[in-house]
């Protein structure tokens, strides 16, 4: 059903809630001038009331005007993310309460480096954070001292980031405790230990450290401080940490094969280079828990250092859901062992499905009530996943993505505020614990934490006034994501008629089947046994349905995207299942041949809401299928 609470949310694929959205831009901007008028009202205008009146002034306005248009022209060539037609990437409409604000606050042009440059929305920044962390059932109440603390990256990828910073921040800070000889008895006795510290032990040890500082003598007190920041990582560097430390190795990072490529991007970045990323063997396109106790296992007897394991909630190419359950499992039990690392959850894609997940009081849904809403989600592995996400160390989300908010918004959320202050660039947060026990003057000067500097503070209106008037529970915001599983089950159930009514002529199967709103579905010629023929038909078929910079628009008729399936990361077993599947010929994969080393397969990304249009009894899920059965 076409739920009545969506039908404000967006400006909609006709523009129909045009009125609401140019009635909200119009008085905000008013609103704007008369808080620029009433500043001091004293003070005359500074550019003469008759200006626009010069011949300059108008010249200026007819070239800013013929520039506008040539702009305006030109982005009727974007893609029409805003269409059910409109399968494609991870994106889709707006959500007005968002676009709204970042309009509303766009000409207060905020800075969310600092509290002088961005008082109101830096404030907002960090509500944001509180407000995703009660999403993912992290402590969330400000005066708790064990409260979560979340902020805004243009991005997903500077989130993973963040993340592979904040995790060797945490693991090395222990050391440099022990290296500087701190005479405290929580300090570990071996660096191996002191690098393998858990999380909680870490901040424990933070808070001990802070305590002790603040009952030495001034003098003392900053001769230990110094002592300290010579020996840490972010002093010395990888080469100077690891040079002082040589029974120790660099660490290595864990992430599943279909982990996105800002991994490999985040690891050249701090410096441990692509060859520390280990990718975990998959089944079914999920971390295989058992492939990753062997390595875990592996890693403790050579002495090699984990700094994390990433599990993805919602792949980038697949939408499938990591176990995370087993993934803080393992990480308990290699704790037990000696072996400590990080589990971060890269939830880009999937992390505002947790508001499925999330009762208005804060609780976890049970799943019989949230079964009840859906023909199969969510299986019982998403759900154990959803739910062990207390249980991690930080999680990365897109605001930008299933939070339907304008690009650049990513999220970083770590579980306990006091490992940010590791990160703090003047070095001096951790030993004099800034601000004090106020959360929010504790971390105003948020540009000392983050990877950015200046940054938007109307990003940080938009998400904030957004989970402010959608709150982040089932719901709420919810009802969104719901109506995104529903369009995959009626996406899904489509598939299986377009598949039966197919038979004859084409092989039509889901590679793996999805957890949540992507979709994947592989083609194969009937009698085509070809590896490199089927990628050559699916690609075909591809070139009709891709956005394509060079035709007009209304020449497509719908979009969707594309991925491959790497044998080399699917693994053996996968592998000879889908080809087994799909009636192809193993000896015609050729990993010498870029059109036969990988299987090319459709991609859909499920997050239009009308999708299924009952207004007017169209389901253009139906008609995609239509479509492609006409241009098989
Ligand atoms: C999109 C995505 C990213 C990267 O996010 P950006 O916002 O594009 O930087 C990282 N991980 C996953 C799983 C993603 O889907």
């Amino acid at each position: 059903m076409s739920d009545p609470a969506l039908h404000p949310c967006f400006l909609g694929p006709y523009g129909e809630n045009d009125a609401l959205l140019e009635k909200l831009v119009v008085e905000f901007l008013r609103d704007h001038v008369y808080w620029r008028r009433n500043f001091h009202p004293e003070d005359p205008p500074a550019i003469p009331t008759h200006a626009a009146q010069a011949p300059c002034f108008m010249a200026f306005e007819a070239r800013l005007r013929r520039e506008l248009h040539a702009l305006s022209a030109a982005l009727k060539r974007s893609v029409p993310f805003h269409s059910p037609r409109y399968l494609g990437h991870m994106v889709s409409d707006l959500l007005i309460p968002g676009l709204a604000a970042q309009m509303l606050t766009l000409p207060y042009n905020p800075n969310n480096v600092s509290e002088e440059a961005g008082p109101v929305t830096i404030e907002l920044e960090l509500k944001v954070g509180l407000q995703l962390a009660r999403m993912l059932g992290y402590p969330s109440d400000p005066v708790r001292r064990d409260c979560a603390f979340g902020h805004l990256t243009s991005g997903g990828t500077l989130a993973n980031y963040q993340a592979l910073r904040l995790a060797l921040a945490m693991k090395a800070f222990p050391v440099a405790l022990r290296a500087a000889r701190v005479p405290l008895s929580e300090v570990p006795q071996d660096d191996w230990q002191a690098f393998n510290l858990s999380h909680d032990a870490t901040i424990a040890l933070l808070a001990r450290y802070q305590d002790w500082l603040a009952e030495l003598p001034p003098g003392d007190a900053r001769h230990w401080r110094e002592r300290i920041v010579e020996e840490r990582i972010e002093t010395l560097g990888l080469l100077g940490f690891f040079a002082r430390h040589p029974q120790l190795k660099p660490p290595v990072v864990f992430a599943p094969v279909t982990a996105h490529y800002s991994w490999s991007k985040g690891l050249k970045l701090v410096g441990l280079g692509r060859e520390a990323l280990r990718l975990v063997p998959e089944a079914g396109m999920r971390t295989d828990p058992t492939a990753l106790g062997e390595l875990l296992d592996a890693a403790l007897r050579e002495r090699q250092p984990v700094l994390m394991s990433v599990g993805v909630l919602g792949s980038t190419e697949f939408g499938t859901i990591d176990p995370i359950d087993a993934l803080v499992d393992a990480r308990d039990r290699m704790q037990a062992r000696g072996l400590g690392h990080w589990v971060h959850v890269d939830a880009a894609w999937g992390g505002y499905l947790a508001t499925l997940f999330r009762e208005p009081d804060g609780g976890l849904r049970p799943l019989a009530d949230l079964r009840a809403d859906y023909a199969g989600f969510p299986s019982d592995s998403v759900y154990a996943a959803f739910a062990a996400l207390p249980r991690t160390d930080s999680v990365t989300i897109d605001p930008h993505k299933l939070g339907y908010i304008p690009y650049g918004a990513g999220a970083f959320v770590c579980r306990n505020h006091h490992a940010i202050g590791l990160l703090d660039e003047s070095a001096d947060y951790v030993f004099a614990a800034a601000g004090g026990d106020d959360f929010f003057a504790r971390h105003r000067a948020l540009g000392r934490f983050i990877p950015e500097g200046s940054k938007a503070g109307a990003a940080a209106a938009a998400v904030y006034v957004t989970h402010q008037v959608l709150p982040l529970d089932h719901a709420h915001f919810g009802l969104l994501q719901r109506q995104t599983i529903h369009s995959a089950e009626a996406f899904r159930a489509e598939l299986a008629c377009f598949a039966a009514a197919q038979a004859h002529r084409v092989r039509v199967r889901e590679p793996y089947p999805a957890d949540c709103n992507l979709v994947c579905v592989a083609l194969n010629p009937v009698g085509n046994r070809d590896v490199a023929t089927m990628n050559r038909y699916v690609r075909t078929l591809y070139d009709q349905i891709r956005s394509d910079p060079g035709a007009p628009l209304q020449l497509r008729e719908f979009f969707a995207s594309s991925t491959t399936l790497d044998p080399q990361l699917l693994g053996p077993t996968d592998t000879a299942r889908v080809l087994a599947e799909l009636d192809l010929d193993p000896a015609t994969l050729d990993p010498d041949d870029t059109d036969a080393d990988r299987l090319v397969i459709l991609r859909h990304t499920l997050m239009n809401p009308w999708l299924i249009d009952r207004e007017n009894g169209i389901s253009y899920l139906a008609r995609y299928f239509d479509f492609l059965a006409r241009r098989l």
